[in-house]
């Protein structure tokens, strides 16, 4: 088998179907679609096709007995009324003339995409033995179908996708299995019985123990599918010289593993399927083992008939599990894939009733709802042993180096059971998936950092899971605290520079002259704290504008302060002790006044408002008026216990100044 249609060719096909697909321009607008939340709904895509007269089949006299309306309708006549005809609407009409080209760049190209979003999507040729299932499935090496070509899409497509230096590593395996009498045959080893459907924890359904096959190439494919398709059962009717007695399902697996944290994984499914005829057994002329064969073909499209219409009808039990084909197809039908029914039809009058009824179901499936998600979790290994989360720690190419290439085969040839084993190890952990990447990029960082220090304690991304969970929990709170406290401290900026301005407008409309010599010295002022100081120099000033006055200035140098003069070329250093020297006997009086009528009258909260006293020195205060009476001098704060004599003259140098100063120049 060759696909016969070059690599060029077909990516241009690829990237218009993509950008088709993206802009919303299908061949048919959908005529009915759910609105909901997560996941978004996609209706399951129908789309006919008629295949011509073939000549073993039927004289060239013969008139069909279906007609094409336009690229979404067809109709046919209504054999009750012969007036009248039936009509029919899908998302895809194909005409006798129509290509295999076509059909799969119509249908089945633009659904390829979401593989590699690790979404599923499958593809399900129906209709009467005859009528062109296998023919647009399979093809010929003249006329390749759905099947070649889609695979050699997709290789491509993941060759490109997961070249080096690309965010993701891809890997595509491939099963071919049968349906025979109810019976899961894998076509890829022959001597396997019949094989078990099961369902894992997020529906998914597996069949474990059914094989796997990597495959990087084309020639790949077909060395494994080939040999395959010559195990199917077949055998012979008067209907199809070789009709297909089976439903056969190729299976194509595309697994994606990110090369840089968070290290996720994502897995898309693609169902390829040709399915056994759904003709009247009457007419088949099927006796025995053939009758046998059709009753069990014909009773699982039955059930697949009634799945549909139970999922239509919104009904509770959907009867997957009534047959082995509805339960292989459960996450395609009504579940998590993005599936398209491709219903063949064929011309001749004597198709005419199986015809209508393969129109009747691909009708009613056209009502089916799916809702197709991401299959995507973390890698193994990050929530595995140390070893292997220190090797991808290295990076992607020493990572690589250190994996090396077998192991990333085996990780990518885990036989079903073992995939769904670890999908369900890691199912608590779910949750990791959705973390933000930067803060599972900080924790890594944070492990390197660690391991360089030589630091003997686990890894962050080794340790147990409840307590990585509780460590990442709070990165996330001091990340939140962080930012509150940035905000805070802008606001508070934004705050001291709006009262820096209205503060210098005021100075400047009060005091405009005495302000000129400190616009000099802006950067006494520049912080909120020392605005405090600069107010009581402000009124220095102002007494110094008496022309026998000296200016002074108070000037933080380290924790001393001195006292210097603005017209001395040189600061003159004075004793600390000296300070009240410096200030008039008047100014001094009236702080002092201040300072003890807030000690007799004030509450404990307006006594924090003086320099140096906190709360608790606040409290002793009270307490002590309540204990002794009034103070009858500032000296007196000296008897309450806890305030030494030392204090008492930091206290009185802080607060005499500034409430003198709050009185002269502070807005009355
Ligand atoms: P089914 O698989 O549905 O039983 P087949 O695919 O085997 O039917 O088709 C029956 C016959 O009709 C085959 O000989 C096939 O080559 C031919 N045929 C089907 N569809 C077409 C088509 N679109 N163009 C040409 N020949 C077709
Ligand atoms: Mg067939």
């Amino acid at each position: 088998m060759s696909a016969g249609v070059s690599t060029q060719q077909r990516r241009r096909e690829m990237a218009a179907a993509a950008a088709a697909a993206t802009s919303g321009a299908g061949r048919c607008r959908p005529s009915k679609i759910g609105a909901s939340r997560r996941p978004p709904p996609a209706r399951v895509r129908v789309a006919v096709r008629l295949r011509p007269f073939v000549d073993a089949t039927v004289g060239a006299s013969d008139t069909p007995c279906v007609r094409g309306m336009d690229s979404c309708s067809l109709e046919i006549a209504n054999w009750r009324n012969h007036q009248e005809t039936l009509k029919y609407q899908f998302d895809a009409f194909y005409g006798e003339r129509s290509t295999q080209q076509d059909i799969y760049a119509g249908s089945v190209q633009p659904i390829l995409r979401h593989l590699l979003e690790g979404q599923n999507a499958s593809v399900l040729a129906y209709g009467p033995t005859g009528a062109g299932k296998t023919h647009t499935m399979l093809g010929s090496p003249e006329q390749p179908g759905v099947i070649p070509r889609a695979l050699m899409d997709l290789l491509q497509l993941t060759r490109e996708e997961g070249a080096e230096g690309r965010p993701w590593a891809l890997s595509v395996t491939m099963s071919y299995l049968e349906i025979y009498q109810e019976k899961v045959l894998d076509l890829l080893d022959s001597t396997s019985g019949d094989l078990v459907i099961r369902e894992d924890c997020r529906g998914n359904i597996l069949i474990p123990g059914l094989t796997q096959k990597p495959i990087t190439s084309f020639a790949d494919f077909e060395r494994h599918f080939l040999p395959a398709s010559r195990n199917r059962t077949v055998g012979a009717t008067r209907l199809n010289q070789r009709s297909s007695r089976s439903h056969a399902v190729l299976l194509v697996k595309v697994d994606q593993r990110e090369r840089l944290a968070p290290f996720r994984q994502r897995e898309g499914k693609l169902y390829l399927i040709d399915l056994a005829g759904s003709e009247d057994n009457r007419r088949t002329g099927n006796k025995g083992l053939r009758l046998k064969e059709s009753g069990a073909i014909n009773a699982s499209l039955f059930v697949l008939g009634k799945v549909v219409d139970a999922l239509n009808q919104g009904l509770p039990r959907v009867p997957y599990r009534d047959s082995k084909l509805t339960r292989l197809l459960q996450d395609s039908l009504g579940g998590s894939a993005h599936s398209i029914l491709i219903a063949n039809i064929a011309p001749e009058r004597h198709f005419y009733l199986d015809t209508v009824s393969a129109l009747n179901f691909a009708a009613r499936t056209k009502e089916v709802i799916n809702r197709p998600f991401t299959n995507e979790s973390l890698q193994p290994h990050v929530l595995g042993p140390v070893k292997l989360s220190q090797k991808e720690l290295l990076g992607p190419p020493e990572a690589k180096r250190a994996r090396g290439p077998e192991e990333e085969e085996i990780g990518s040839l885990e036989p079903m059971a073992a995939s769904a084993s670890a999908s369900q190890k890691l199912s608590p952990l779910q949750k990791l998936s959705s973390m933000d990447p930067a803060m599972l990029e900080r924790l890594l960082s944070l492990d390197r950092l660690l391991a360089s220090q030589g630091s003997q304690g686990a890894p962050l991304l080794s340790t147990p899971k409840r307590e990585r969970m509780v460590l990442m929990k709070t990165v996330e709170e001091k990340d939140l605290e962080i930012e509150r406290l940035k905000m805070k401290q802008k606001e508070l900026e934004a705050k001291v520079l709006a009262q820096k301005a209205e503060d210098s407008k005021e100075k400047e409309n009060h005091c405009p002259t005495i302000l000129r010599p400190l616009l000099h010295r802006t950067v006494t002022v520049a912080k909120p704290l020392k605005k405090a100081v600069v107010m009581p120099l402000q009124l220095i000033q102002e007494q110094a504008a008496s022309p026998n006055a000296e200016i002074h200035i108070l000037k933080n140098k380290g924790r001393k302060r001195k006292l210097e003069s603005l017209d001395a070329p040189e600061p003159e250093e004075k004793a600390e002790d000296c300070w009240e020297l410096q200030i008039s006997p008047e100014l001094l009086a009236h702080g002092r006044q201040k300072i003890l009528d807030l000690l007799n009258e004030g509450s404990a909260r307006d006594l924090r408002s003086l320099q140096r006293i906190g709360p608790k020195k606040a409290q002793l205060i009270v307490g002590w008026r309540e204990l002794h009476g009034r103070f009858s001098q500032v000296e007196d704060l000296e008897r309450v216990e806890g305030i030494t004599g030392k204090q008492m003259e930091s206290f009185l140098k802080a607060n005499i100044l500034g409430l003198a100063a709050g009185q002269r120049c502070g807005p009355s």
